[in-house]
């Protein structure tokens, strides 16, 4: 029976609600009257303390989703946008992926390093080598990175793990500094989860994969990945370790979107109800091709004006939680998504062990790829295209190392408040990336683009502060933050 609250899996993701949730939601898909009202309850709507969303619930959601009259559609787009600005405005947090090891127990049918591939070469990181590649993402001028890893107890222990983080937060190199890491990695305990809160990660990010049931056990045949209780009850378990910040995803393609669209909301829905914070991020990646990997084998693909519904919907249902997109999207398909939510990018990326260090922008080492990067622009291209496009690039990493996680974090974002700190940060944080690493015409456009974007700090307190920052910035100090 479907209970939000209830610890167990198929509880919280309740098959016989989705299914119900998906009819309900394809019985209302024409009725305009009702899809007005869902619209009207998830408007931004201005209050005493804020700019404030009331969010929608999974199966309000589902019926926009279902919707399929364009006049309808469009407005859904305009409302997505609409809550990106009052919440995100228009900057776009950098991050860039970091795979440790591809070594891996498990027989993930849609992932290259299943045990069963033995085309792919093995790779785990020696500590020197997690130098090297830092000193490379540093050299590109990332700050925030997402540690990837297979799973396996003996070659990838939690020790070796933990051990990586503290290579990576221990690298000074020139101005290079790692101040947040993210971190991907396999379904753990409470007592692993605690481990990795007190090595001072930013989120612990886990996708579901599929929250079709069946479905996941027939992509995870074998290894510990199989159990799809132990997989979808993770998060519970790193919040009960004390991780405030989880992130949430869904690999689209596997099983039916509007499915794994519900359940990714119940599942939303059931960490706000058991813990009081729902997901930090929402990462919404689509199955690609990769070594001994068809994508075109699974038939439930979907094409870019789906996804960007998709990504529209989740903006609208879940407004205060931040959305990923990574390189495995185009520029064109990025460009297009960015303005409806999305609020973290990464740039520059490789997805293979030992991808960064010792190559040059153009070259790309493919024998370890865990999939096939489409966006293959070098950061400063990203990060030009960017403010082309009339974003900030962001690299800021200040919330958790000033303490505002989870429910300290929601508290401020709520309220629209939070984009008194993201604004001025970014507009600091891309001062840092044009004096130490951007090319010269990614410095001018980004210095024309601080100087008009300051004046938009709306409180002079604040206004006063940044300007002086970026002055010191300018003069060779680092690491301001609000
Ligand atoms: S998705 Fe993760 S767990 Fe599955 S085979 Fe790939 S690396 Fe292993
Ligand atoms: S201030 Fe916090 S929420 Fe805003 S960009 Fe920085 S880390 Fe993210």
């Amino acid at each position: 029976m479907y209970n939000v609250k209830s610890l167990k899996a198929e509880e919280f993701i309740n098959h016989e609600e989705i299914l119900e949730t998906l009819e309900y939601a394809e019985q209302n898909k024409h009725n305009r009257e009702l899809i007005e009202q869902i619209l009207e309850k998830a408007a931004p709507k201005k209050t005493g303390r804020g700019v404030e969303c009331a969010g929608l619930t999974h199966r309000e959601a589902s019926v926009l989703l279902a919707c399929d009259i364009p006049e309808m559609t469009e407005r859904m787009y305009e409302l997505a946008r609409e809550i990106k600005q009052a919440f995100y405005g228009n900057r776009i947090v950098m991050f860039a992926p970091l795979y440790l090891s591809n070594y891996c127990v498990n027989q993930c049918v849609y992932c290259p390093y299943h045990y069963q591939n033995k085309e792919i070469p093995r790779k785990k990181l020696t500590q020197e080598e997690v130098r090297q590649e830092v000193i490379a993402l540093q050299d590109m001028g990332h700050k925030r990175l997402a540690i990837e890893s297979g799973e396996d107890p003996v070659n990838n222990p939690i020790e070796y793990i933990l051990e990586c983080i503290k290579t990576i937060y221990s690298i000074k190199h020139k101005n290079g500094d790692i101040r947040r890491v993210n971190v991907n990695i396999a379904a753990t305990t409470v007592e692993n989860y605690r481990k990795l809160k007190d090595a001072g990660i930013g989120t612990y990010i886990l996708f579901q994969e599929t929250y079709h049931k069946e479905s996941y056990e027939k992509l995870h045949p074998a290894g510990p990945k199989h159990n799809y209780a132990y997989h979808t009850e993770a998060m519970d378990r790193a919040m009960d370790g004390g991780i405030d910040d989880v992130g949430l995803g869904v690999l689209f393609g596997l099983d039916m979107y509007k499915y794994e669209f519900a359940g990714l909301l119940m599942h939303a829905e059931h960490l706000e109800a058991v813990h009081g914070v729902g997901p930090h991020t929402i990462s919404v990646p689509r199955v690609k091709k990769a070594s001994d990997i068809d994508p075109n084998v699974f038939d439930n693909s979907i094409d870019d004006d789906t996804f960007a519904k998709i990504i529209a919907c989740i903006r609208i249902a879940v407004p205060y939680t931040g959305m990923i997109i990574s390189t495995r999207e185009n520029e064109s398909c990025r460009e297009k998504v960015l303005g409806l939510g999305v609020s973290q990018i990464s740039g520059g990326s490789r997805t293979s062990v030992g991808g960064y260090a010792g190559y040059s922008e153009d070259e790309r080492p493919h024998d370890t790829e865990q999939f096939d990067v489409s966006d293959q622009r070098s950061l400063d291209e990203v990060v030009k295209w960017l403010m082309d496009g009339g974003y900030i690039p962001s690299f800021c990493t200040a919330c958790y190392r000033e303490g505002r996680t989870g429910d300290r974090f929601m508290s401020l974002c709520k309220i629209g408040q939070i984009q008194n700190c993201c604004h001025p940060n970014a507009l600091m944080t891309l001062q840092e990336y044009l004096e130490d690493y951007a090319r010269p015409e990614t410095k001018a456009v980004g210095e024309a683009l601080i100087e008009r974007e300051i004046e938009n700090v709306t409180n002079p307190k604040v206004k006063e502060i940044a300007l002086k920052n970026l002055e010191a910035i300018k003069n060779g100090q680092r690491d301001f933050r609000f």
